[in-house]
């Protein structure tokens, strides 16, 4: 350990970065309470668990920017298996976060735009090409990434993910792990599972090579049950949306969501969702539901639109409509049923194999035929997204069925998860209302 870069890293992420960030979190509470005295007709306040949850992240990258040379740094794509890496004590940072964050700042095309000019096209995901605009321009809204000692990616979810992450391998001259997960017809095959968790153990003795530290069953054991947990309770957050009026919105949770995604397998994240909780059921007590006048309620598919969360949340609520869930955020809900604490490894290989985009198009299609059951739902609003391919794949022939089957009615708006130049607000308006009309 390098011991001025200790110092730097105790005393600025902890000594003097904490009562900063928490000064920043009371701050974000007195926004919400500002909100909460202007009485909007038809939203409720913020959960204040939102200031919580953008501290829990700024802290993370705040470490991020004094960590090299005190802890080794691991990044991982977000659908990738963290256990291993925890347990070695890895310093663990998710472009993918990284990426929705700068989305969510308006900051998307900005940088998308940096890496179209230096010749990556414009059909690439633009999570991708914010992260590599970010990248060759040095530019990032939290000050400085921490340089990668070693990057783990899973082609659980894309194709693109595994070119994305080698090019900031080449970038940063950081070894590439792969994670190959066959993709799943149906329920993983026993050779399937023992695929990936022939893998799993093969990237135990290179992770211990470039950590420095000897991997202990023990300790992964503690951050498997811990990851559990923390998905099993962003299950029951989302889960709370089954009231009537729904307690919080599928934008809440694209929100409330970073913890799980980063930081799963830390306590922080365990209590952060265990305080959500405690929020959303003193809501449920009150009676406070997310859109005042609650008429209707619908699923999302696909990925947010980052840079007009609040728009849609405040055009949706204007016509009486809560989304109440979405299959994106329950991706990080639902897999946590594999983990098997009698065989963690085997556990983890399930687990992070059943992932939503690692399925069939027909599973998908029975899963939200589900959700329409579980969360009474009366429409569906399909976000065909121009740059997540295998997300919008099926969009189609899915809503057809879900008109014909369960007879209710979808709407398709085109757009973008981080690239604003894609977002035609006159057009998605207009299509809104027309939906909240059939609806009725
Ligand atoms: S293409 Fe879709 S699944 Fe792949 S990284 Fe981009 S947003 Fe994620």
């Amino acid at each position: 350990m390098n011991l001025s870069n200790a110092v730097k890293y105790y005393a600025g992420a902890g000594m003097f970065g904490k009562p900063l960030l928490h000064l920043q979190k009371l701050q974000n509470l007195k926004k919400i309470d500002a909100l909460a005295r202007k009485n909007d007709p038809h939203l409720s306040p913020p959960l204040k668990a939102n200031a919580r949850m953008s501290q829990l992240l700024s802290e993370q990258y705040l470490k991020g920017r004094f960590t090299e040379g005190v802890r080794k740094v691991a990044w991982h794509s977000s659908g990738a298996p963290i256990e291993i890496l925890q347990a070695l004590d890895f310093f663990l940072y998710t472009p993918d976060n990284h990426a929705a964050m700068c989305g969510a700042r308006k900051l998307g095309a900005e940088y998308s735009e940096i890496a179209e000019n230096k010749g990556y096209s414009r059909d690439i995901c633009s999570y991708a090409r914010t992260d590599i605009g970010s990248f060759l321009s040095g530019k990032t809204p939290v000050g400085r990434l921490p340089k990668p000692d070693l990057i783990v990616v899973s082609n659980n979810i894309c194709q693109t993910i595994l070119h994305w992450y080698q090019a900031m391998g080449v970038y940063y001259d950081a070894p590439v792990f792969v994670i190959d997960t066959p993709f799943l017809y149906g329920d993983a095959r026993p050779h399937d599972i023992a695929f990936v968790k022939n893998q799993l153990e093969e990237l135990i003795p290179v992770a211990e090579k470039i950590s420095g530290k000897r991997f202990s069953r023990k300790r992964f054991n503690q951050v498997v049950k811990r990851g559990k947990d923390c998905s099993d309770l962003w299950c029951e957050v989302l889960y709370r949306a089954k009231y009537k009026p729904a307690p919080l919105s599928g934008f809440d949770a694209f929100i409330l969501m970073g913890p799980v995604v980063a930081l799963r397998g830390e306590a922080a994240s365990v209590d952060f969702y265990h305080e959500v909780l405690k929020e959303i059921d003193d809501r449920i007590e009150k009676g406070i539901g997310v859109v005042k006048n609650e008429r209707h309620r619908i699923l999302w598919d696909n990925l947010p639109i980052w840079y007009r969360l609040s728009w849609f949340s405040k055009q949706l609520a204007e016509l009486g409509i809560v989304v109440a869930i979405s299959n994106y955020t329950y991706q990080w809900a639902e897999p946590a049923q594999y983990m098997d604490m009698e065989r963690p490894m085997e556990g983890v290989a399930k687990t992070y194999l059943h992932s939503i985009l690692n399925r069939s198009a027909g599973y998908k299609l029975g899963h939200m035929e589900k959700m329409v059951d579980e969360f009474s739902l009366d429409g569906v609003l399909f976000h065909s997204d121009r740059s997540c391919k295998p997300y919008s794949l099926g969009q189609m022939d899915q809503s057809k069925s879900m008109l014909d089957n369960l007879g209710i009615p979808c709407l398709t708006i085109e757009s973008d998860h981080n690239d604003s130049r894609i977002f035609s607000e006159g057009q998605i308006l207009t299509r809104l209302q027309a939906f909240g009309e059939m609806l009725g």
